[in-house]
């Protein structure tokens, strides 16, 4: 049998399944579904995709973990809850992270937060990946939370490493997904603040006014970590191709996401079914070759899942049923005349090329 490509997950709410949805990750996909049978709090109960071991029989052996926690006055709307005082949402925060430290000390997974570490990470993970904890580097979605730059710094210390300012909705600091408006001189003193730490900036959820006003008023590293294309599916947490460009001039590798209504037109939360609109790992691969032919090449499109970010199995492609089978991706690249190099590009080495340069500067 072909060995399995590394893959590198640059998206995943491990964190908020854990504090928020009570999931323990250590448990298998059987065992957290059952747990959950005749839970009705949450759309997705009972529908988990995501565990340590379901990461593992994937070989996924690097993600990026979230902490999220809005400051909305609105209604509590998914995903992730909303707080009301930026104060509540940083501590949810810090309970988040406090999870993230706790895995670590039960040799779950290991923070990576320089390149040095990562290099390690592989060689450890190609070695021995059975006995090698799980890559982690942190990122907070939805800077609200960020109390002051005093909390940035304190984030920063503690190991947080990339930051997209916005997320659902009006922030403080950028408008999200379905808001519109700029990021305004809080937005601006953060991207400052973010350049001077050197934390990534994740574009994604930013909406449009605020996505381009921040490519102009930020000079470090920037990625998209779990972003799909507008051309495909008309919405505005998509991009169109003209962001994407300018992504790709500033070096950004774009992650595609994997719930279902960003992978095909019309999606009706809570009644279509990935069955009725025929949604699968195809629809993924449509995204990523539409961005590989905008871009002319294979090395600026990897893997932000989003899976578990509040849906399961209900809205993901039909042919997945745990994140172990991110692992049919790459056979779907290769018959659409995706190189082995090509699909290793986009499977982690685009992102830990990214990680070098932003990292390393080169
Ligand atoms: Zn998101």
């Amino acid at each position: 049998m072909e060995e399995k490509p590394l893959i590198m997950d640059a998206h995943l709410d491990l964190s908020m399944n854990a504090v928020e949805w009570n999931r323990d990750l250590r448990w298998s996909i059987d065992e957290l579904r059952a747990s959950e049978l005749g839970m009705t709090d949450k759309p997705d109960r009972g529908r988990g995709t995501v565990s340590f071991g379901a990461l593992r029989e994937g070989n996924v052996g690097i993600v990026v973990g979230t902490q999220l926690a809005r400051f909305s006055k609105q209604s509590n709307q998914l995903p992730g809850a909303s707080w009301n005082s930026p104060e509540q949402a940083w501590a949810q925060t810090q309970g988040q992270l406090a999870w993230y430290q706790a895995m670590e000390f039960d040799g779950q997974i290991t923070q990576i937060t320089n390149w040095k570490e990562l290099e390690n990470h592989l060689q450890n993970w190609t070695k021995d990946s059975a006995h090698t904890p799980i890559g982690l580097i942190r990122s907070l979605e939805g800077a609200d939370s960020i109390i002051s730059f005093e909390h940035l710094q304190k984030a920063y210390d503690d190991g947080l490493r990339a930051i997209g300012p916005a997320h659902y909705g009006p922030g403080i600091y950028a408008q999200g997904t379905d808001a519109t408006g700029g990021i305004g001189n809080k937005g601006k003193e953060l991207l400052k603040e973010m350049e001077r730490l050197n934390i990534i900036l994740d574009a994604t959820h930013l909406c449009d006014d605020s996505f381009w006003e921040a490519l102009d008023h930020f000079n470090g590293p920037v990625w998209a970590s779990h972003n799909n294309c507008r051309a495909l599916v008309r919405h505005n947490r998509q991009f169109s191709d003209e962001q994407l460009r300018a992504l790709f001039d500033r070096g950004a590798v774009i992650g595609v996401a994997l719930d279902a209504w960003m992978l095909t037109e019309g999606w009706i939360r809570g009644e279509s079914t990935p069955e009725s609109k025929n949604v699968s790992l195809q629809n993924v691969a449509d995204n990523i070759d539409h961005m590989c032919q905008l871009v002319g090449n294979a090395l600026h499109v990897g893997i932000g899942t989003d899976l578990d970010g509040a849906f399961g199995t209900e809205q993901c492609p039909k042919d997945l049923n745990t994140i172990a089978d991110l692992q049919k991706i790459p056979d779907i690249l290769k018959e659409r005349g995706y190189s082995s190099d090509d699909i290793e590009n986009i499977c982690s080495q685009n992102w830990i090329r990214f990680l070098r340069k932003a990292w390393e500067g080169k």
